[in-house]
Order: structure tokens, then C-alpha cells, then sequence
């Protein structure tokens, strides 16, 4: 069967996703869900969407997305990009930028997807090193000669970089005439201004969203990017030579619809940040040690049993939670942050 594959295919070892059981009800704190159900006015959108017009391809530039978007992030429609969730945007963003002939650089305690999409698209890449206490390496991750993505707020260890060093390190990456990736999944939830208020000054600076987390809509698979023309024009290039329609209909008038209710965004936001930190209170009074999280979960480490133990308990009691067996981190489990009643 295999001997059928190409050779990259057959020499890949794809991501794997946190498990999504249907066969019995589970605490699922293992995916960074958001808990809560999506905004009352996605809904309203799509019960009142003309199905009739599904006989269409969807809008070619997403217009109605882009623009709810552009709104939301004050910036214009045309420094917006639209994906199929924001995997396929920063999967775009490996042949749009980075170059065989130069390793792209991300911190070696990160989201395992981007090693995935570097070998996909046969990019060398380096893993820096982190420092004590799972700090980014910032000098090193700008000390090659390409490209440079992480995530900010980082998962899985929930740390956030200040905005201040961000700038820096898109300053060092504009200084060679690379690009630097932010991955936004989670900023939401800390305390950092997003890197896109930076996206007017440099133009190599690429900032990704996902309406997955903050928005509570991980199952209509929309993510978008934010950058100066010239980079999304990149990414455009390579959705076009992969398919044109990545987002469909219903999907970009339930995301705009989300996008423009901001209070209902703010008020389940603000809910998840204050079970957050009541949860690592708690875990820290219960001999954990817990990193300081900006993010919709916790990496945590069980002072009495080995991670591995906790995590099969966890599950012996219906209680999802993401642990991994690679070096430095394999005593810590990562904890979605569900609801109040759930973390109690
Ligand atoms: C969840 C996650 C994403 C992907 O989100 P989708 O928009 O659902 O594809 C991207 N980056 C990081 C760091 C994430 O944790």
C-alpha cells in the first residue's frame, strides 16, 4: 500500500491532533476549546443565510470576512488574508516565505505543526533551544539567515512575549530581508497588545488569528493573517495555486457576524481568563508547579506522581487532558481551561 506513496509522503509523520471522542461524554480539556458556545449572532447568520445561493462558489476575496475583519483589527481588507482555519494560513506561509536553501527558525519547545509543514514543503528549519524556564531564545530565533515563525502567546507552555520584543525581533528579521511569523492563537487571552498594531511599520511582519479559541468556533475552520500588502499578496499566491475557495459561504457570514459582536466576545473571554487563574491557584496550592499562563490553558507539572500517571487517571475519569512524550516536557500536562464548574 505505502510502496504506492511518494517518497516525501511515505517519510512524513503528520500532527496529531488532540483526540475527539464520540463514544461517552468527557471533561475535553485536551484541544484548547473555548467551553462556551459560539456568539448568538453567528447563529443568527446562519439560520438566516439564503441556502438557495450554495449553488455558488463562495465570494472570491470573502468580502463580507475580510471587512468584518479589517474592522475589528482596524486595518484595511486589503492587509487580510482568509483560511480554512489559521493551520492552512501559517501552512500557506512555509512555500509563500521560506526558502530550501535557508532553515527557518522556531523555538524547540513549540506547536509540533510547524515542523510538519517544514518537512511538507521540504523547508530545512532549526529548533532553538528555550531557555530556563521554557523562556524564547529572542536572539536566537533570529540569528539564521531565513525565516523566522512562533507563536505568541506560545504553546504549549502559555508564555507570552511583551510586544516590545517583538518588535525586535521583526526589526533583526527586516534588518536581512526575512520574514518573522506571530501565531496569535491565544492572544486573546493575555496581557499583550497584538503584534498586528506593529503590521504599518514592518513590512515583513506576518500576524495569524484564528476564530477558533477566542471565538469559540473551532468547528467552522476560519483563520485569517494580517500584513503589509506585499505579504499577503504571497499568500494569495499560494492559495490560488491550491484551491480558491478555502472558505465556504456559510463560513465567512458566521465569522463576520462573530467578529462584529464584541461583547459577547469580551464577556466569554474575560470568563475563561478568570477560571484560568482561579485553576492555576488551585493547582499551585495543590503542589503543582504551573507556569504563568496568557493563554486559554495551563502547562503544569505534578509535584507527587509522574505526568504520565496523572494523565491516565485523569482519563480513567473521563477528564481529556494533552501530554507529550518528547524530551523536557514529558512530566507536564497541558489543561484546557473549560468552565468554572468543570475546573472545580
Ligand atoms: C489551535 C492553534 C492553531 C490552529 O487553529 P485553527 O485555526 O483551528 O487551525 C494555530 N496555532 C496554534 C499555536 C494553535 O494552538
Amino acid at each position: 500500500m505505502t510502496d504506492l506513496f511518494s517518497k516525501k509522503i511515505a517519510g512524513i509523520a503528520p500532527y496529531t491532533a488532540g483526540e475527539q471522542p464520540s463514544d461517552r461524554s468527557y471533561v475535553k480539556l485536551n484541544t484548547n476549546e473555548n467551553p462556551y458556545p459560539p456568539s448568538p449572532k453567528a447563529l443568527e447568520a446562519y439560520r438566516s443565510f439564503d441556502f438557495g445561493s450554495l449553488r455558488l462558489y463562495p465570494s472570491l476575496d470573502m468580502r463580507a470576512l475580510k471587512e468584518a475583519i479589517a474592522k475589528a483589527e482596524g486595518v484595511s481588507p486589503e492587509n487580510v488574508f482568509c483560511g480554512n482555519g489559521s493551520d492552512e494560513v501559517l501552512s500557506f506561509c512555509f512555500p509563500a516565505f521560506f526558502d530550501p536553501e535557508e532553515p527557518v527558525r522556531f523555538p524547540a519547545v513549540t506547536y509540533s505543526f510547524y515542523r510538519v509543514y517544514a518537512k511538507l514543503f521540504g523547508i530545512p528549519y532549526e529548533e532553538v533551544p528555550m531557555l530556563p524556564g521554557f523562556a524564547v531564545d529572542v536572539q536566537g530565533m533570529t540569528a539564521g539567515r531565513g525565516g523566522a515563525i512562533l507563536p505568541n502567546p506560545n504553546a504549549p507552555t502559555s508564555l507570552e512575549l511583551p510586544l516590545a520584543v517583538i518588535e525586535d525581533m521583526a526589526r533583526a528579521q527586516r534588518e536581512k530581508g526575512r520574514v518573522l511569523v506571530v501565531d496569535e492563537a491565544y492572544v486573546a487571552f493575555g496581557q499583550e497588545p497584538s503584534a498586528a498594531t506593529l503590521v504599518p511599520r514592518y513590512d515583513n511582519l506576518l500576524v495569524t488569528r484564528t476564530l477558533s479559541k477566542d471565538h469559540a468556533l473551532a468547528g467552522l475552520r476560519v483563520g485569517y493573517a494580517l500584513g503589509q500588502r506585499g505579504l499577503i499578496e504571497g499568500l494569495l499566491r499560494v492559495k490560488d495555486s491550491f484551491n480558491s475557495y478555502p472558505v465556504d459561504s456559510l463560513a465567512i457570514a458566521a465569522a463576520a457576524a462573530a467578529l462584529q459582536d464584541e461583547d459577547y466576545f469580551r464577556l466569554r473571554r474575560d470568563q475563561v481568563v478568570r477560571t484560568r487563574d482561579f485553576f492555576r491557584q488551585g493547582l499551585l496550592e495543590r503542589g503543582f508547579a504551573v507556569l504563568p499562563s496568557s493563554a486559554n490553558f495551563v502547562f503544569a507539572r505534578p509535584g507527587f506522581c509522574p505526568g504520565r500517571e496523572l494523565f491516565a487517571a485523569l482519563r480513567r475519569r473521563n477528564v481529556l487532558v494533552r501530554r507529550w512524550d518528547a524530551p523536557g516536557i514529558e512530566e507536564y500536562l497541558r489543561i484546557s481551561i473549560g468552565t468554572q464548574e468543570e475546573m472545580e
